[in-house]
């Protein structure tokens, strides 16, 4: 087990999840919303609109883009060639 430090409030905790335990409400709720939002718009938004639509705050939100559930939508984004 090692310390980790909340992405979210910045709070140091020891578990497996990606933030305090504190924070794994909201967590899942940015999550959620996120999901929702790909469901129905699919990929292309820029950060700064997604944000918008979902009320993540953007930093969360390039966090979740770097997670390998939303990965693709985020490369999308970019443009990945070698798919
Ligand atoms: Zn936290």
């Amino acid at each position: 087990m090692e310390f980790k430090k909340c992405p979210r409030c910045g709070n140091f905790y020891v578990t497996e999840n990606d933030v305090c335990h504190g924070c794994t409400n909201n967590e899942n709720l940015d999550v959620a919303k996120l999901k929702g939002y790909f469901e129905e718009y699919g990929a292309g938004a820029s950060v700064q609109d997604i944000s918008i639509k979902t009320g993540i705050n953007s930093r969360n939100l390039n966090r979740y883009l770097e997670n390998e559930e939303f990965a693709s939508f985020g490369k999308t984004e970019i443009g990945k060639e070698d798919v």
